[in-house]
């Protein structure tokens, strides 16, 4: 059971402006990123590997993706503005985690994450990785240098 989410901003922007650009449809995307224990950090999104956008996401063939263990859930827009998951949704769910992001698309305020039992779960926005993993290192490095 994830308990504690981040998302990197770089992520939020893209589920955010991928939902505005195929409204009036909806739109999904995977996140990819690491689970550790009950902490998820998502930190990519990937275009699934069909055409998706006439679609919704009840309908979406989830058995047909690769395995990619790199994927930690999915996220998809309603253009309806409702901020929170259908049963279909939940009966799709696939992954740790469920993002959903409701028109009109403007910031992380219509968007949420929820959990496989259809709960809001709270999240972080990070930093890209890299920027933190660069920011890791150079403390790293200060640290030697100053033993
Ligand atoms: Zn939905």
């Amino acid at each position: 059971m994830a308990k504690s989410v981040i998302v990197v901003r770089s992520v939020i922007e893209s589920v955010l402006n991928h939902a505005r650009f195929v409204h009036p449809k909806e739109g999904i995307l995977l996140l990819k990123g690491r689970v550790k224990k009950d902490r998820v950090l998502v930190d990519e999104i990937e275009v699934p590997p069909l055409a998706v956008h006439s679609r919704n996401f009840a309908n979406f063939p989830l058995h047909m993706l690769p395995i990619d263990f790199s994927i930690v859930g999915t996220a998809h827009s309603h253009p309806s503005g409702v901020l929170r998951p259908s049963i279909g949704d939940l009966n799709n769910f696939f992954g740790m985690i469920m993002i959903i992001a409701a028109y009109p698309y403007i910031s992380e305020r219509q968007m949420a994450v929820f959990d496989r039992d259809g709960r809001t779960l709270g999240y972080e926005i990070a930093d890209r990785e890299e920027d933190k993993q660069a920011k890791y290192q150079r403390n790293q490095t200060s640290r030697d240098t100053g033993s």
